[in-house]
């Protein structure tokens, strides 16, 4: 193919790894060329955890090898390679020596980097085709329609609507299967005293040659990055993905839902999939899985509440947060609707701190890049909420170091769940908890410095002091608000000494802490 012939530039990012991409469709390897990129600035825009460059850029390049596997020609930029250090310019330099006739490509997971590429492309004197990700159940525009005269965007409501339209999880007559929504009582359960006993290992993929390159690549080029390398083992390729799902369903998902809240100290998998990452650089189709799911609860593998609550996660939460982040657009990133201008604690980078649960979880982040849900909410998401952390910061933590982590779906559940930077969009009430639920749903406590039920003096739980200074910071906002109204309540039973003590204390901690 001469440079002139060229017909179609086909962009596919890092996290468009399917061979399902909607531009490979009539993709014509005569005619046509897949570009695919790595680029510096995409590892240090946000401090990007070593784990998480390592495995967008192992998985590229076994997606460029499956590609090419397939006859598809690829103009790929290894980022050793190649001097340019953004995207765009990568893409200006290259549309203009390639001078293809169309240039398409899926939408991107992120506003800046839909910018960032559309202001290339017309630099470079085209305009892009982008189009629709069909690698949701739910495309944006469907979202709009969905959300449009809404008063509220309750996930709950949202959730229902996808199952009918799904048709997952619906009997014949149209009920709920099982006779329910929500089996939130038989799920959500700590271990108890005794802890979680023996566990499945679930199936991990060491790294082969290819990962093992990159790995040597981000050590050298990232030194400074954070995180650890030593454990990673995460699915980079369509069949890997595979794999971890069939390991899921055949040894965690029927424990997945009693247990999906639960801590353990040195437990970081538990019961969950394992499968965020995968999915999200489309390694494997929310589809498969929720299908697959399904399917292992009719030939009674797993219980209905296990299944309806993993399912609720990927058909519900994860569709939802996306129709979100597209909805609100770019500006959603500077919402701080509860005036949070902390700085963010150093401990978050270091794990460096006397708090057991902070330790644990962060320590877990720097080896594997991987928190699961509850300890992102209720541990470090909640110690941010109760310091009163500015949301950017935690925003851009969220996004550096966790292997799972794009804009569309870190974002909304950082801002709007965990920070209630947005003022009561996602989440009706904040997630503000003292040390008394890490207690009851983890051992953390056990092995700490603290007593979480202290909220003043030498033992005192920082979560626990936190707590009060947060609720009494903010009694003006929520006080009056029928469904937070009861946590004000308590705060006006505790006395005014006592009350005087906490606020001197909480204050201490946040000066100690910025
Ligand atoms: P499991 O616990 O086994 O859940 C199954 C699947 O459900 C996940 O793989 C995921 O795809 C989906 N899911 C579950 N909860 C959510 C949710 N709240 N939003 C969207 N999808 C969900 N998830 C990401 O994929 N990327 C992120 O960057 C990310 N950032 C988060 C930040 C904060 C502050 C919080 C509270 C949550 C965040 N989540 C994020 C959601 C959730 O924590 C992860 O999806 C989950 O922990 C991934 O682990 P797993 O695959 O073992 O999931
Ligand atoms: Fe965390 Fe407080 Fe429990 Fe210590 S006592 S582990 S700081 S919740």
């Amino acid at each position: 193919m001469t440079h002139t012939t060229l017909r179609r530039l086909i962009v596919i990012l890092g996290d468009q790894l399917s061979l399902d991409n909607p531009v490979l469709r009539d993709c014509d390897p005569a005619r046509d060329m897949v570009w695919m990129c790595e680029a510096a600035d995409e590892a240090t825009h946000v401090p990007s955890h070593k784990a998480r460059t390592v495995l967008f850029l192992s998985a590229m390049r076994h997606f460029q090898t499956a590609l090419r596997v397939r006859g598809i020609p690829v103009h790929y930029r290894a980022l050793d390679r190649h001097e340019a250090t953004g995207l765009d310019r990568a893409l200006i330099d290259d549309v203009t020596r390639l001078r293809p006739a169309e240039v398409v490509m899926a939408e991107p997971g992120e506003h800046r980097v839909q910018e960032l590429l559309t202001g290339a492309c017309r630099a470079a004197g085209i305009e892009p085709q982008i189009v629709p990700d069909h690698h949701f159940f739910c495309p944006t525009d469907d979202f709009q329609r969905w959300a449009k005269g809404r008063k509220t965007l309750l996930m709950e409501h949202f959730y229902r609507h996808m199952r009918k339209r799904e048709a997952v999880l619906i009997d014949d007559d149209g009920q709920p299967a099982g006779g329910a929504w929500n089996f939130d009582k038989s799920n959500r359960k700590p271990f108890g005293q005794q802890g979680p006993g023996m566990l499945p290992a679930p199936v991990g993929f060491p790294p082969d040659a290819i990962t093992r390159e990159v790995m040597a690549l981000v050590e050298r080029r990232f030194a400074n990055a954070p995180g650890r390398l030593d454990a990673f083992d995460w699915p980079v390729t369509a069949e890997q993905a595979e794999a971890a799902l069939t390991d899921f369903i055949d040894h965690r998902l029927s424990a997945f839902g009693p247990f999906q809240d639960a801590m353990w100290t040195g437990e970081p998998w538990l019961y969950h999939a394992r499968l965020s990452a995968a999915m999200n650089l489309k390694l494997i189709d929310p589809r498969r899985i929720v299908d697959a799911t399904v399917a292992a609860w009719e030939r009674g593998q797993a219980p209905i509440a296990s299944v309806e609550g993993f399912v609720r996660q990927v058909l519900g939460w994860r569709e939802y947060v996306r129709g979100v982040y597209w909805r609100e657009g770019p500006d959603y990133l500077g919402r701080n609707a509860l005036d949070a201008r902390q700085p963010l604690p150093e401990l978050y980078w270091s794990g460096e701190t006397d708090m057991a649960c902070l330790r644990a979880v962060v320590g877990q982040v720097l080896d594997h890049g991987y928190a699961h849900h509850i300890q992102r909410l209720m541990v470090t998401g909640l110690f941010a909420l109760l310091l009163g952390v500015d949301p950017r910061r935690v925003h851009q933590w969220y996004l550096a170091m966790f292997v799972d982590a794009v804009e569309w779906v870190e974002a909304p559940n950082t801002l709007g769940m965990s920070q209630f930077a947005d003022g009561g969009l996602l989440a009706s009430k904040p997630y503000a908890a003292s040390g008394a639920y890490i207690q009851r749903m983890s051992n953390y406590c056990r092995g700490c410095r603290y007593n979480p039920k202290e909220a003043f003096g030498a033992e005192a739980c920082p979560f626990t002091t936190l707590y009060w200074g947060f609720l009494d910071r903010h009694r003006a906002r929520f006080a009056a608000h029928p469904r937070t109204a009861l946590m004000w309540r308590n705060l006006d039973r505790i006395d005014a000494e006592r009350l005087a003590r906490i606020r001197g204390q909480a204050r201490q901690l946040r000066a100690q802490l910025s």
